[in-house]
């Protein structure tokens, strides 16, 4: 039997990193399996539902590069299936119609309370008749869960989980006003799509049985559970706003790269030995149930970081190019344009040994885009009237080369050290750094000024040269 997983979301408006590991996990094991991954949309809460809220779900799945196999079903679509299915079971003696008013409901949770029981519905309607109807009630349809035994799952990730079926009440599969219940819908759209194995977030165990009471109804097969252990913060608590970013889209515009977010959720909950960096690629060909995680997992941000700046280094350069340029935009205003776009191109292999983020590239990479329209504070303490003389040197010996290549740019700078400060190249390198990039880190120098070119780099210096002498 071809293995077919789905991820359901309910459409929030944001996609919590959990979710999104669910995705990727039901994705690699349909990937590695050569099954189906599918998609539904658990859209049935109508005054929430907004379309930019699912959008929200599939552009997160279109940044993961997680691709599914079906066009993305509406569970508010199936509703007539649902109701469908509800009767069936309601025709067959397997479910019955409950007259309880709100009240009567209220009264017997007080008293559940009361006890210090569990609230549960005490199956007053499981055996009377229709005939007993009182006038002005729509009913709702509650399944008959079974009254004694107990209840197994196996689950691939929990091992073998019991309960005595006595937990179990006779839940609502149709609401009064006639609507599905999700515990319904969700079990007649994962046995209509042909799901295979539900992969979700260990929260869901408690509705595992109850879904599974529906299935033995139907005399439906059970499909396959693994059930995920939470995420939580770095200090092992509920994972929240409080510990920093949570949400997928926050990650994105952080600047991760989508294959290192995938290679860090892969291991934020399965393992395979001690290996750390796991490619998309490699993962769909290890990916099982079996390496998934017990126990839950704590974010680790830093974790996260020196993951993504493996992945930085290892991306191509033009890829990093159209990756950077929403991040120039966004935090610098910077649009690129041909000239710097053939710098970047140079400029990358440089840039990318240093930057764990796209931020970080942006930040790093703008001096190639534009220059400086500023100074930082460290950088302004290298220019100092004593400087002027430097960078005035420097600018004219420069423009008198004829080819200019970092060798040649490091010959001068180092005879203008020689002949001005005593040979001390700190004293030429960190004005010009200055000059050049507005502050006081940058990639190789001599390298930076050979691709910004000689006109580029002589504007520069004698703009900073200006500006020392105004100030
Ligand atoms: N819509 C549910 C959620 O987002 C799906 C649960 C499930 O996987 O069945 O939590």
């Amino acid at each position: 039997m071809s293995v077919i997983t789905r991820f359901p979301p309910s459409p929030t408006g944001f996609m919590h990193i959990g979710n999104a590991r669910t995705a990727l996990f039901n994705w690699l094991y349909a990937r590695h399996t050569g099954g189906k991954f599918l998609v539904r949309i658990e859209d049935t809460d109508r005054e929430r539902y907004s379309e930019e809220a699912v959008q929200v779900i599939l552009n997160g799945l279109k940044w993961l590069e997680l691709d599914f196999d079906n066009t993305p079903e509406s569970q508010f679509a199936n509703k007539d299936r649902h109701i469908e299915v509800a009767h069936q079971l309601l025709a067959e003696g397997k479910a019955y119609k409950c007259y309880c008013t709100p009240e009567e409901l209220e009264q017997m949770r007080e008293e559940a309370r009361a006890k210090g029981k569990p609230v549960s519905y005490d199956k007053r309607w499981r055996e009377r008749t229709e005939s007993e109807a009182p006038e002005g009630i729509d009913p709702v349809i509650r399944i008959k869960a079974p009254l004694e035994g107990h209840a197994l799952i196996n689950d691939s990730v929990q091992g073998e989980v019991k309960i005595e079926n006595d937990h179990i009440d006779d839940f609502v599969l149709l609401r009064s006003d006639g609507t599905p219940t999700y515990m319904l819908a969700v079990v007649v759209d994962d046995h209509d799509m042909g799901i295979t194995h539900v992969m979700r977030g260990d929260d869901h165990l408690n509705n595992t049985f109850r879904q599974n009471v529906i299935y033995d109804a139907l005399g439906w097969e059970q499909p396959t559970y693994a059930h995920l252990p939470l995420i939580h913060g770095p200090d092992g608590k509920k994972f929240s706003k409080r510990h920093g970013a949570t949400g997928l889209e926050e990650f994105k515009s952080m600047g991760y790269l989508p294959e290192a977010m995938r290679n860090y959720l892969l291991r934020l909950g399965w393992s395979h030995g001690d290996e750390e960096i796991i490619p998309t690629a490699r993962a769909v060909e290890l990916f099982d149930l079996d390496g998934i995680n017990k126990a839950a997992s704590n974010f680790d941000y830093d974790k996260l970081e020196s993951l993504n700046a493996h992945y930085i280094k290892e991306s191509d350069n033009k890829r990093l190019i159209e990756l950077v340029i929403p991040f120039l935009k966004d935090h610098h205003n910077i649009e690129l344009d041909d000239i710097a776009r053939t710098r970047l191109l140079k400029g990358m292999d440089g840039l990318k040994e240093r930057s764990k983020t796209l931020v970080q590239l942006a930040g790093e990479a703008k001096f190639y885009c534009a220059a400086p329209n500023g100074y930082s504070d460290k950088a302004l303490k290298q220019l100092t009237p004593e400087s002027v003389e430097v960078l005035k040197a420097l600018n004219s010996a420069l423009q008198n080369l004829d080819t200019f290549t970092h060798e040649e740019i490091e010959q001068i700078c180092r005879t203008i050290a020689k002949e001005k400060v005593d040979g001390k190249l700190g004293k030429v390198m960190m004005p010009l750094r200055a000059a050049i990039t507005g502050t006081d880190q940058s990639p190789a120098l001599f390298e930076a000024i050979e691709i910004l070119g000689k006109e580029e780099t002589h504007v520069r210096i004698q703009k900073t040269v200006d500006f020392i002498e105004k100030s």
